[in-house]
């Protein structure tokens, strides 16, 4: 297949037909499709097919197949397959990111940002792959015990829409470095460019099976972690899904990872820089449209400085230009769906009606055909917004932040911490001693001072709480894709034979 060019027309994967798996496009066995829809102005890419149950079950055979001979692959090898994907992504960034692009209707400057660093996910976990070393102990009595580890097999990767090639990348760089075929259901709303990714890994020389995708929705997804091949289920999505596919998981004794929602503090106190922290608040709220599982949705400002920060933080937010995702000085494009610009707007009017002060944005912006038909909702911030409102208490997943006033350290962190989510926070100040006190105290698997939202291969990724369980990232993400096993053997002459007055016991 040629994709040399950044365009859909070129891409015949999406006539709502073809799959991929065991190493090609394949024909699907079902016949229902999902439409691929452009969320910057409803208009349709193509379509993906609805993978049924004789799909998954034919891309379970293929990853099965192909799971013995991957996993006994000297990681050295392995890890040379994924830096071979890392030089075809490095030279198809363009491409890739204009794709991304117009799937998500993220910004084309932002995607190809985050586009530019996929090759460090693969470059990372190809390169450690092959540092997992066991342990050996000797042992009283005569015994040597050592550890090895190996992979689970097939794995499910369950991917949401909102970063559909990181999130992805990060999880299948990190399985396959550690051994693992797998089969990947990306989200029924970004379902094609993990088509694109399980082409370029078949032209990367990875061996056909390894990398298998299925497209299709929930139901398709509940069919993946049902599969009796799957040994290891890795799921970004919502706390909901995160639920369902715990209990899939638990059913089959299946170990799980899950990357939840969240409902992520920002703390800014009185010592921070007001511009500054109004510049890291624009950002940690509105990249992706406030799309991110660690979008800022919750500030909480110092008192002293509450008013001049929500001045300067206001001023910003309506400077940031609303509109084509393909432009380059287009800085916040559309949600995804228009069931998401929906519940944006339910959220706009809930807060509005419980007493929340609306100080930017709140409406739908203005915007020439053919952006008149896209789900696009402005940059909204609230102010005053009290801990018992909907809009501090549920994940919105939109543009819509929420500024709560504090007056002291103690109170900072009761707010930031009045959530069942414990996923991202930031905290904003030049104390060290009180940065370092606030991320020992604030709930949340991932803390930032004076950042937001830095992510990295050798950095954990993950939450707990109402946010998930285990970690992406590093050298906990490739552990968790291997059984850690013992071995213990006998290094003395004979057996020590206790019914005939042996000493050893245990
Ligand atoms: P979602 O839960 O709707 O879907 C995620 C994936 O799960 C999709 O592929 C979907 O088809 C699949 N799925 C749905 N029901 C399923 C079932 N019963 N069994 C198996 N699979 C099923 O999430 P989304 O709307 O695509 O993504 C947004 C959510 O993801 C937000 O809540 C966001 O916070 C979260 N998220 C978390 C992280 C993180 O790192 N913690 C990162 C990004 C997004």
């Amino acid at each position: 297949m040629t994709t040399d060019t950044a365009s859909w027309s070129e891409l015949p994967f999406l006539s709502g037909r073809l799959l991929h798996y065991g190493g090609a496009f394949q024909e699907a066995r079902s016949t229902a499709a999902i439409p691929v829809v452009s969320p910057a102005s409803g208009a349709q890419f193509g379509a993906v097919p609805l993978a049924g149950a004789d799909d998954v079950a034919a891309a379970m055979d293929a990853a099965s197949a192909a799971a013995p001979a991957w996993g006994a692959l000297d990681a050295l090898d392995r890890g040379r397959h994924l830096r071979a994907l890392a030089e075809i992504v490095r030279s198809r960034i363009g491409e890739l990111a204009t794709f991304e692009s117009a799937i998500t209707g993220r910004p084309i400057r932002e995607m190809r940002a985050q586009m530019g660093r996929i090759p460090e996910w693969l470059d990372y976990f190809g390169g450690i792959a092959a540092g997992l070393e066991g342990e050996s102990n000797r042992l009283r009595g005569g015994f040597l015990s050592y550890t090895a580890y190996e992979p689970h097999g097939v794995c499910a990767l369950l991917t949401p829409w909102n970063h559909p090639i990181l999130i992805l990348v990060k999880k299948l760089a990190a399985a396959l470095a550690a051994g693992n075929t797998v089969v990947v259901k990306p989200s029924e709303l970004a379902p094609a460019t993990p088509l694109l990714l399980a082409e370029w890994c078949r032209e990367a020389g990875i061996p056909a099976g390894v990398v298998n995708v299925v497209t299709g929705d929930g139901s398709t997804g509940s069919l993946v972690c049902n599969a009796p091949a799957v040994r290891h289920i890795d799921l970004t999505g919502g706390t909901a899904t995160g639920r369902k596919v715990a209990a899939a998981a638990a059913a089959r004794l299946v170990p799980c990872t899950l990357e939840l929602g969240g409902k992520t503090p920002v703390v800014i106190f009185e010592d921070s820089d007001v511009e500054e922290a109004a510049a890291g608040a624009v950002f940690a709220a509105f990249v992706a449209a406030g799309q991110t599982c660690v979008s800022a949705s919750r500030f909480i400002v110092a008192q002293a400085i509450y008013e001049p920060f929500l001045e300067a933080f206001v001023r910003r937010v309506q400077a940031l230009r609303q509109g084509d995702p393909a432009d380059v000085a287009t800085d916040i494009g559309p949600v995804i769906s228009a069931a998401s610009r929906d519940r944006c707007l339910a959220y706009i009017a809930t807060a509005k009606a419980e007493g929340a002060r609306l100080v930017a944005g709140g409406g739908v912006p203005s915007l020439p055909a053919p952006f008149s038909g896209g789900n696009y909702v402005e940059p909204t911030v609230f102010a005053d917004v009290a801990p018992s409102m909907t809009l501090f208490r549920e994940e919105v997943f939109g543009p819509i932040a929420a500024v709560t006033p504090f007056s002291g350290e103690a109170e900072a962190l009761a707010i930031a911490n009045d959530t069942p989510y414990a996923l991202g926070a930031s905290i904003w100040t030049r104390d060290v001693a009180r940065a370092h006190r606030m991320a020992g105290k604030v709930r949340a698997g991932m803390i930032w001072v004076n950042d937001h939202h830095k992510n990295d291969p050798r950095s954990i990724w993950g939450g707990f709480g109402d946010s998930g369980y285990g970690t992406e990232n590093g050298w906990d993400a490739l552990r968790s894709y291997q059984r850690k096993r013992n071995v213990l053997v006998s290094t003395a002459e004979r057996f020590d034979d206790w019914f005939a007055g042996g000493k050893r016991y245990g």
